[in-house]
């Protein structure tokens, strides 16, 4: 479902929604000052937006959602399925960002970790027992690398979690509708349930194969929602790296836990 606070339009997970200790979102590109094609609440710089505009973003993120502009992590994603996992404090986020990966799990409180994304799946990870979070970005490359279930084998192997208790959130991305992909993307993934022939065009469900590949490693149908919003279809709403050709803006997918007690 779509919220509006502040001017800042919002997905929200009504699962990671019923959790009080946690602050989420999937950002709409919605409510900055950036101007086309980067129009208007972009984070990211590499397509040549100005850094003020990136950092005003920031700043009215981290004022409606409760963290500093210090405290939000993202990282250099690489559509591989590398991730970094923090169960120490971190002082100094700027350091942390050069890391080339593209999923973050982490059990450290006020540290607000995210993925940009402009048509590919976000996904965020929360196990509420153990009190670890994690964000996921998934583009085909990374779906193929099924980077979703190499970063909840990191939930389990090193912050004991188990797969039955994560919930999960798959945020907006560009939908079976608009995702038409080649014989070689199709190569990666064989005959699949998500896999669609359509006028002679090959269709992909990316979001449908990550929920696959979440069940199949052990997470339980209920515990994971999806946001339908296809980014493509609603690039007034979302950027979308295929239907605003190329150079555009990201938005930002974020999770985060709070110190128990705080809003
Ligand atoms: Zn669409």
């Amino acid at each position: 479902m779509l919220k509006q606070t502040d001017g800042i339009q919002y997905a929200s997970s009504s699962i990671l929604e019923s959790v009080d200790f946690i602050s989420h979102g999937f950002l709409s590109r919605i409510g900055g000052i950036s101007k086309p094609p980067f129009a208007s609440l972009n984070f990211d710089m590499r397509d040549g937006d100005a850094v003020e505009n990136v950092k005003h973003s920031k700043a009215i993120a981290g004022r409606l959602f409760g963290f500093g502009a210090s405290r939000l992590l993202t990282i250099n994603q690489v559509h591989g399925s590398d991730v970094l996992a923090i169960d120490k404090p971190v002082k100094d986020v700027s350091g942390l960002s050069k890391t080339s990966a593209d999923a973050i799990i982490t059990n450290q409180v006020s540290l607000a970790i995210g993925v940009l994304t402009a048509d590919c799946v976000p996904i965020l990870l929360l196990d509420p027992v153990k009190n670890v979070v994690g964000v996921v970005h998934a583009g085909w490359r990374g779906t193929a690398k099924t980077v979703v279930q190499k970063a909840i084998e990191t939930m389990v192997k090193q912050f004991g979690s188990d797969t039955k208790a994560i919930l999960s959130a798959i945020g907006p991305s560009i939908g079976p509708c608009c995702y038409k992909v080649d014989e070689a993307v199709i190569k990666e993934f064989g005959v699949a349930e998500f896999i669609k022939k359509q006028d002679n065009a090959w269709m992909l469900d990316l979001k449908k194969a990550n929920f696959s590949q979440m069940l199949n490693i052990g997470l339980l149908e209920k515990n994971i929602s999806i946001e339908d919003f296809c980014t493509s279809c609603r690039n007034d709403i979302f950027f979308s790296y295929r239907k605003d050709g190329k150079v555009t803006g990201r938005q930002l997918n974020f999770i985060m836990m709070r110190e128990k007690g705080k809003r």
